[in-house]
């Protein structure tokens, strides 16, 4: 038969040059010296034969002698239609030996080469893309010593000296690849190249945060690494087998969910797993699928979980409270999910309820603070509002999600005393710009007691100070969150000034208080005014 012998080199472009044509009888054995050749630096060279006749009709080596005490060094051809497409060999940097993987792409187009290297626990990942007829040496000391990051920029430890090296190509076919372990101490050199098919036979799902609040940006879900296997008798196929670990080689990445409770935000791929970035639409479940596709062999896989975004949402019943009422406050988390932290806030709404001030405004109690929700994802607990008329949001946190209510305190039916022409309001101030609210038996007699003052004292105007404020509730009157002022809570007080009204008038406007429904006024002279009380008293009474 006729036989072609080509030579490639790395050192520059890779190229293959024809070295000899020679013809090979039948039933023999021709020996060829190669003397005159120069190989490339780090064993970068590899032979070509090619011969017209049938596989397995012919064998090929090579051999190279020295007069050193390493004499002879053999190197077995491996077929170019070798079903295998990758193999996998023991390695040792163990007394001075050197393992070195050799690659070469007999190939007309570019090839990935998957290299993982494994020991002590550890793995680093690389593909190695070598152009047509490239050689490649991967020198497993050279790694560990210099610190070379693999493709998830991980490196092995200085202290590793044995494990196991795998490498593979896409489809088979293409390339080829053999460890050479050689000691120059020892005078040894010898190579391996157990060949072994390996395929894309799973794909497997490491968790991130599956559980988050919604509303939640770019949460690192998790990543979906693919499994490479060895195809197992007697059916080898060609998705499917035994061992070996995750792997990529040029695979295709693809992420999904099934529900539009979480959106894919964003993914990456790390050099050996696709990772995925996931946003919290709305509260729900949805699966978020990675799947994973290798085109050469036409195996796609995918793994999964299921994502869970929650959110907290509160309910009041009632929405309205008097000051210092209760309601009750249930915290829903959906979905449904029991023995969940509870914790619950309350903050008034700034300038509600007629106080512009806002430091130090308080806020009522909760019964429980903090629980946990039952089956159906709820807790439940009082609140009590505050003394002060105005609104209070009420805020549950469960698992960082925060639902809320805002609770309205006041005192119902409080209606505004306007200006009348025989009385001047009296008692604004900034920070209670509005403080003439009270209830309509009020504000009608007060407005009756002024025109019959008049009556009775032609020209004679009253001066009212302070009823209530819009909601009423506690009438810091001095805007520091407490007394003074005891009742003007309930829109039944209002205090009338004392000073312009004579003293000979007096007997005559106290008659018309009681006439006109305050019989039970408060003569607070010490502090200029009547305080006057349309109705039962408001608790706590006076001032
Ligand atoms: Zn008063």
């Amino acid at each position: 038969m006729s036989v072609k012998v080509k030579y490639s080199r790395s050192s520059a472009k890779p190229l293959a040059q024809d070295l000899e044509s020679f013809v090979v009888p039948a039933l023999s054995t021709v020996e060829r010296t190669l003397g005159s050749l120069r190989g490339d630096l780090n064993l970068r060279n590899s032979f070509f034969i090619t011969a017209q006749a049938k596989p397995g009709d012919l064998l090929a080596k090579v051999w190279s002698t020295s007069k050193s005490e390493l004499r002879r060094v053999e190197t077995l051809g491996k077929d170019e239609k070798d079903p295998e497409n990758g193999g996998t060999h023991p390695w040792s940097l163990e007394s001075n030996t050197e393992s070195t993987l050799l690659l070469f792409n007999h190939n007309e187009a570019t090839q990935g080469f998957s290299v993982t290297i494994s020991g002590e626990n550890t793995t680093g990942h690389k593909v190695y893309k070598l152009e047509p007829m490239q050689t490649e040496q991967i020198n497993i000391r050279d790694i560990v010593q210099r610190r070379v990051k693999d493709e998830t920029g991980r490196t092995l430890p200085l202290s590793i000296s044995n494990g196991q090296i795998r490498w593979f190509t896409q489809v088979s076919g293409v390339g080829k690849g053999r460890l050479l372990q050689s000691s120059r101490a020892r005078a040894m050199a010898r190579n391996f190249s157990c060949g072994t098919t390996y395929v894309l036979c799973a794909a497997q799902f490491g968790a991130g945060t599956t559980t988050f609040p919604v509303g939640s940006q770019s949460i690192e879900f998790g990543y979906v690494v693919g499994l490479v296997c060895m195809p197992q008798p007697p059916f080898y196929q060609r998705c499917a087998g035994q061992g070996a670990g995750p792997d990529d080689l040029n695979y295709q990445y693809s992420w999904a969910t099934d529900n539009t409770s979480i959106a894919i935000a964003s993914t990456w791929f790390d050099g050996l797993a696709s990772h995925v970035r996931v946003n919290g639409q709305a509260a729900g479940t949805a699966n978020v699928t990675g799947t994973i596709y290798d085109p050469a062999n036409s195996c796609r896989f995918s793994a999964g979980a299921t994502g869970t975004v929650q959110q907290a949402s509160v309910s009041l019943n009632p929405t309205t409270v008097a000051p210092g009422a209760q309601t009750t406050v249930t915290v829903t988390l959906q979905p449904a999910m029991a023995g969940q932290q509870v914790s619950l806030s309350a903050a008034a709404v700034s300038n509600s309820g007629g106080h512009q001030q806002t430091s130090g405004r308080p806020v009522g109690s909760f019964s429980n603070g903090t629980g946990t929700t039952n089956s159906g994802g709820q807790f439940t607990t009082q609140y009590t509002a505050s003394a002060f008329g105005g609104s209070e949001t009420i805020t549950g946190t469960i698992n960082g999600s925060n639902g809320s209510q805002t609770l309205t305190v006041a005192v119902p039916a409080l209606v505004q005393l306007f200006s009348g022409p025989n009385y001047t309001l009296v008692g604004p101030t900034s920070t209670h710009p509005v403080d003439h609210y009270g209830t309509s038996t009020a504000n009608t007699n007060l407005v009756n007691i002024a025109n019959q003052y008049a009556n009775a004292f032609p020209g004679g105007v009253l001066n009212y100070n302070d009823q209530s404020l819009p909601q009423g509730g506690l009438f810091d009157v001095n805007a520091n969150w407490t007394n003074p002022h005891v009742e003007h809570r309930l829109g039944i007080n209002c205090d009338v000034y004392q000073p312009n009204v004579p003293v000979a008038n007096r007997p005559t406007l106290l008659t018309i208080f009681v006439n006109n429904g305050s019989p039970n006024y408060l003569d607070e002279s010490a502090l200029n005014h009547w305080h006057l009380r349309f109705g039962a008293a408001g608790n706590p009474a006076g001032d």
